[in-house]
């Protein structure tokens, strides 16, 4: 049931003299039950001093352990599925099949860390024994602040990529849910902490607190005993987070994952032969109602006779699209305000509203797109800008002006491909990842994949967000040189005992020295 709490390090708390806040249904627009209450300064101090108290006993549990907890973790989602997605789509008014795809996307994600806990090698051990005897192994950074994101109540929230990645690396996690699904961050939030009661973990390693007021993340990054932060939203908010963090006495890492426009290039041959672009290209912008940080936010084209018909067929496409609403009226407002902003600039850019579903396409011609920043800035929401390119070298020019971006996607056929080179050089600059075929939304959860990319899409572009290497992120290597063997972490002992894969001496190998 949702209570409106806060989960204090490991205490369900209710104070009713602080400030209250509601959820709201962004289909009807009405507010909803119950009311959540703003963490105080003091539940921050408490969440944080208990999360730093258990720290050292958590970092030292085994993988098995820890790979349990995320297992019970599992079952306890599975448990109240039923209640998760009926707060899901009251909160978020997301379709029932979007709903469900995500409570399963996050189940997976659970899945992946818990068999990077079963394998065991993500801890890197390394030992050298020719000379000094110096064995080096990843530990856990300590407590670390999760901020939830407005567009994944579920796979990028409380129980998300970033926190269950903190709790497998070994982390104690706060997490600031996202004040517009705060019901159904409360639920996944009872899951891990009736998982923990379940283990007998510490129940003071995960705390869940709530509220609408930038001051609670301020002071979560601001604490001195915080050695990390998991965030994905705005560029604003999370430049905002970073740079707090930097002006700490002791500076840490800000793991942001902020804006993107995921460029599409169509090449010439491709432009004109291939039949199912406009079908792809419409679904891909609005999907979700274009709330993905993977949107396709610019469509560069080769069209070099200008006989292009792609901008007419997505037009009408998308005119016709059933969309639901945007998970809140703020963001909502914010992306009317853009696509306003955008018609009245005089940056030379064509905007088409479609007024049954408030999609929008823009059109603008290689040159004035390269003359104007404002036309690179994501605009959140169902549109896409189609830069009209006439050669290759356009379009070089075009990714040369282009920040740093989660993904780029270039679409050729094998005719295209003998130009390619430059503009690969260039996008592979630019990016975390590059599509050849399909489109940016959908991001697959595994080992190979990369979800960040140079700023400002991600303050850190070494890591990802999503898949298994995102453990990284709350993990630093530690050297012991000469240790006794009794007193080196199991991982690094001469038998070997959890038989993992290790780097022994330049050789891969499960064996015992
Ligand atoms: P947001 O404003 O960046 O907020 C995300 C979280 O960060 C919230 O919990 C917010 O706390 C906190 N926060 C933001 N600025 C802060 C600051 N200066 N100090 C402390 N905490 C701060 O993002 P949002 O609410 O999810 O959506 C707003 C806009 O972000 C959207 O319209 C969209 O443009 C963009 N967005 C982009 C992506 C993407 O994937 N590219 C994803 C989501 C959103 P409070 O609750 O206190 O505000």
């Amino acid at each position: 049931m949702i209570t409106g709490q806060n989960l204090v390090g490991g205490l369900w708390e209710s104070i009713t003299t602080e400030a209250c806040f509601q959820t709201m249904n962004p289909k009807t627009k009405e507010y909803l039950t119950p009311l959540f209450q703003e963490a105080s300064t003091e539940q921050i101090e408490q969440a944080t001093l208990r999360a730093s108290g258990v720290s050292e006993i958590y970092a030292a549990t085994s993988f098995e352990k820890r790979a349990h907890f995320l297992k019970i973790i599992q079952e306890e989602i599975k448990q109240n599925s039923v209640e998760i997605l009926a707060a899901y789509q009251e909160e978020s008014a997301l379709p029932e099949g979007r709903a469900k795809g995500e409570l399963q996307r996050t189940l997976d994600q659970i899945e992946r860390f818990i068999e990077v806990l079963e394998d065991g090698s993500f801890s890197q051990a390394t030992l050298h024994t020719n000379g000094p005897d110096l064995r080096k192994i990843l530990v856990p950074i300590g407590p670390v602040v999760v901020f939830g994101a407005s567009n994944f109540p579920l796979a990028f929230s409380t129980a998300g990529g970033d926190t269950i990645s903190a709790l497998a690396a070994g982390c104690p996690v706060i997490v600031k849910g996202h004040p517009y699904h705060a019901g159904t961050s409360e639920l996944m939030a009872q899951a891990i902490h009736s998982a923990l009661k379940k283990t007998g973990l510490p129940l003071e390693l995960f705390s869940h607190l709530g509220g609408e007021s930038h001051q609670i993340g301020s002071q979560l990054v601001r604490h001195p005993l915080i050695k990390g932060v998991g965030f994905t939203g705005s560029f604003t908010g999370g430049k905002a987070l970073y740079d707090l963090a930097q002006k700490r006495s002791e500076p840490i890492p800000v793991f942001a994952e902020m804006g993107s426009i995921n460029p599409i290039f169509i090449l010439e041959n491709k432009l004109k032969t291939d039949e199912n672009l406009a079908a792809d290209l419409s679904v891909s912008i609005t999907l979700g109602t274009g709330q993905f940080c993977t949107n396709p936010g610019i469509i560069v084209i080769c069209d070099s006779s200008n006989e292009s018909s792609l901008v007419e067929e997505i037009k009408n496409k998308m005119a016709t699209m059933e969309l639901p609403p945007m998970v809140h009226s703020n963001i909502e407002a914010r992306y009317k305000k853009q696509i306003t902003h955008l018609s009245s600039s005089n940056s030379g850019v064509q905007v088409h509203l479609f007024n049954e579903n408030d999609s929008a396409l823009g059109v603008v011609s290689g040159a004035d797109f390269i003359e104007s920043p404002l036309l690179s800035e994501e605009v959140f929401g169902p549109f896409s800008l189609v830069v009209q390119c006439h050669s290759i070298d356009e379009m070089v020019n075009v990714a040369q002006v282009l920040k740093g971006q989660l993904t780029a996607t270039i679409l050729s056929t094998t005719e295209d491909q003998h130009n390619l080179k430059i503009l690969l050089t260039k996008v592979q600059a630019k990016v975390g990842r590059i599509l050849f075929e399909g489109v940016p939304t959908g991001v697959a959860v595994n080992q190979a994949m990369q979800h960040g990319g140079p700023f400002p899409a991600t303050t850190d572009s070494r890591f990802t967000s999503v898949g298994s290497d995102a453990i990284y992120r709350w993990l630093r290597p530690i050297a012991f040189q000469d240790c006794p063997d009794f007193l080196l972490p199991v991982t690094l002992q001469n038998k070997n005992p959890l038989g993992i894969l290790r780097n022994v001496n330049g050789i891969l190998t499960t064996n015992a020295l």
